[in-house]
C-alpha cells in the first residue's frame, strides 16, 4: 500500500495511523480509567523527523508519566506494527514551536527501504569502487552499464547499495517502475504461478519494469525452471535498455548450479565487490548509525571497542551497538567502557577462539613492539633482533589463535612447519625462566 504514497500529507497520515493503532493496543491493555487518565488526550502526531514520531501530550505531567512508565511497552507495540526503525516521542505544545520542519522522509516505496540510500552509506576502501559505480548506474540507469553485478560476503552492504540505486532513481523519476526482489521470492512467485497455471499476477509484477533489483541471485541455484524464466526476463529487460542490478555472494563465474547462459550474461556488465570495512570505516559506520537512531553520545573508546570486536559483518556490528545501548538503558547506568564490555561479553566469548585469519594484527603488533616491520618479521633475516620477535609471533599464533604449524608456516612466507614448531617450543621453554620475555609476551597479548 505504501507504494501509493506520494506526498507529505500521505506520509503524515501513515504515522498518525501508526499512533492510532498503537493507542488502540494500549487501550486494550489497561482498565478504561487508567487508559483515559494517561492517554485520553494523547492523540495527535505533530511531526516526524529522522524516524522519530512526535506525539502531542497535554502536560509535562503526562509526558513524564509516559516516559517513565510506558515507553518500553509503546516501543514493543510499535515494533510489532512496523519493521522500520521508528520511535515515538512525547512532546508538549511549548516544545513544538519553531522546530517544526516539513516531513521529507519517505517510508517504503517500490518496496525499498527508505534509509538504504547513498547518503546513509559510509564509504571507505572496502566499498569505494562499488559505491561510485552504483552511483553512476543510478544516475544513468540502463545506459551506464548493464547489468551491474555486486558481490561479496554477508552483511557487507550489498542490499543497501542495491536499494540505494533504486531509491535514487525513484527520487528523480517518480514514474519509474522499480522492483526490488529477493531471488528466493522471484523463485517462489514463479513456482506458484507454475503450480496454479495462473501467470497473470506473475507477469504483471515482472513485466514493464524500468529497473529490476534482484538480490542474492545465488539462491536460484539448482532451480532450472526459474532460471529459464529469469533468462527470458533478463533478455527482455536488457534488450529494452532497462537497468538490471544483481547481487550475489560470489563472482558470476564462480556461481554453482546456475546455467552458464545466465552467468555469462551476468558478466556482460560490470562486476564490483564489497569487502570488509577497516577499523576506521567500522567506527564511522557506528557513528552514523548512532546519529540516525539515538540521541545518546557514546565516546570513541567504546565505539572503537565495538568496532575492534565485530569485524566481518556490518549487520553484526550494528547489532552489537544496539545491544550496548539497550543494555545500558536496561541497567539504567551510565554508559562506560566496562558496561559496554559487560554487555557484549557473551557475544564475544561465545564466538570461536580467534583462530580466524586475523593473523595480520598479531604480526603488526609484534613487529611494532620490537620496532621492526612486518616485512622484516616474515622475511629471511636471521638477525637475532628479528628472530626473537618472529618466534614470538609463531608462539602467539599457535597458542593464542589456534593456527596450525602448517598455516603459520604459510603465513610466515612459506616456512616449513617444523621450523615453526621449533620456534614455538623455544619460546615455550624460555618463558619458563625468562621473566623479561614473559613480560614482553604479556604486553603484546594485551595490545591484541
Ligand atoms: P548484505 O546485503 O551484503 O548482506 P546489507 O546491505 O543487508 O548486507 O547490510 C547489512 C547492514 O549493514 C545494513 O543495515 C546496512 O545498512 C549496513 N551497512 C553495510 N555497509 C554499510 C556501510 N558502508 N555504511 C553504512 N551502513 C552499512
Ligand atoms: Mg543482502
Amino acid at each position: 500500500m505504501l507504494s501509493y504514497l506520494r506526498n507529505v500529507g500521505d506520509y503524515m497520515d501513515f504515522y498518525q495511523d501508526l499512533w492510532n493503532k498503537t493507542r488502540d493496543k494500549l487501550s486494550n491493555s489497561f482498565a478504561e480509567q487508567t487508559f483515559n487518565e494517561v492517554f485520553g488526550e494523547v492523540k495527535k502526531v505533530v511531526k516526524v523527523e529522522n524516524g522519530v514520531i512526535y506525539v502531542l501530550v497535554p502536560s509535562t505531567f503526562i509526558q513524564t508519566k509516559i516516559n517513565n512508565v510506558y515507553t518500553k511497552m509503546i516501543a514493543e507495540i510499535l515494533a510489532s506494527l512496523s519493521n522500520q526503525k521508528l520511535k515515538f516521542k512525547f512532546i508538549c505544545e511549548t516544545e513544538i514551536k519553531s522546530t517544526y520542519k516539513p516531513l521529507t522522509t519517505k517510508i517504503y516505496k517500490n518496496n525499498l527501504k527508505s534509509n538504504y540510500t547513498f547518503e546513509s552509506m559510509v564509504v571507505g576502501e572496502a566499498n569505494r569502487l562499488s559505491y561510485i559505480t552504483a552511483m553512476k548506474v543510478a544516475e544513468q540507469p540502463g545506459t551506464f552499464v548493464n547489468p551491474l553485478y555486486i558481490f561479496g560476503g554477508v552483511g557487507l552492504g550489498k542490499t543497501h547499495l542495491m536499494q540505494a540505486i533504486g531509491n535514487y532513481i525513484s527520487d528523480y523519476n517518480l514514474e519509474a517502475n522499480i522492483l526490488y526482489v529477493q531471488a528466493t521470492d522471484y523463485r517462489s512467485d514463479f513456482i506458484k504461478a507454475l503450480q496454479t497455471q495462473n501467470f497473470l499476477e506473475f507477469t504483471q509484477k515482472y513485466e514493464n519494469l524500468d529497473v529490476l533489483l534482484i538480490d542474492d541471485i545465488q539462491m536460484l541455484s539448482d532451480s532450472s525452471k526459474s532460471q529459464e524464466e529469469f533468462f527470458k526476463l533478463f533478455n527482455d529487460l536488457s534488450a529494452r535498455g532497462k537497468q538490471i542490478v544483481i547481487t550475489s555472494d560470489c563472482p558470476a563465474a564462480k556461481l554453482t548450479g546456475i546455467m552458464p547462459r545466465l552467468t555469462s550474461r551476468f558478466q556482460m556488465g560490470i562486476s564490483v565487490d564489497v569487502h570488509q570495512p577497516d577499523l576506521n570505516q567500522r567506527v564511522n559506520i557506528l557513528k552514523r548509525k548512532l546519529a540516525e537512531t539515538s540521541e545518546l553520545t557514546v565516546n570513541d573508546e567504546i565505539l572503537e571497542y565495538i568496532a575492534e570486536n565485530f569485524i566481518d559483518n556490518v549487520r553484526e556490528l550494528e547489532g552489537a551497538l544496539n545491544r550496548v545501548l539497550m543494555y545500558c538503558e536496561f541497567c539504567n547506568k551510565e554508559l562506560t567502557l566496562d558496561l559496554a564490555k559487560e554487555s557484549l561479553d557473551i557475544l564475544i566469548s561465545s564466538r570461536k577462539p580467534k583462530q580466524k585469519e586475523n593473523y595480520e594484527d598479531v604480526l603488526s603488533v609484534v613487529a611494532s613492539f620490537y620496532n621492526i616491520t612486518t616485512v622484516d618479521l616474515i622475511g629471511k633475516s636471521r638477525n637475532s633482533n628479528i628472530v626473537l620477535p618472529r618466534h614470538i609471533a609463531m608462539y602467539i599464533l599457535k597458542n593464542h589463535y589456534n593456527f596450525t604449524y602448517v598455516r603459520i608456516g604459510q603465513i610466515l612466507n612459506g616456512r616449513d612447519h617444523t621450523t615453526v614448531m621449533n620456534g614455538c617450543l623455544k619460546i615455550e621453554e624460555d618463558l619458563k625462566t625468562n621473566v623479561q620475555l614473559k613480560l614482553a609476551v604479556e604486553n603484546i597479548l594485551k595490545k591484541l
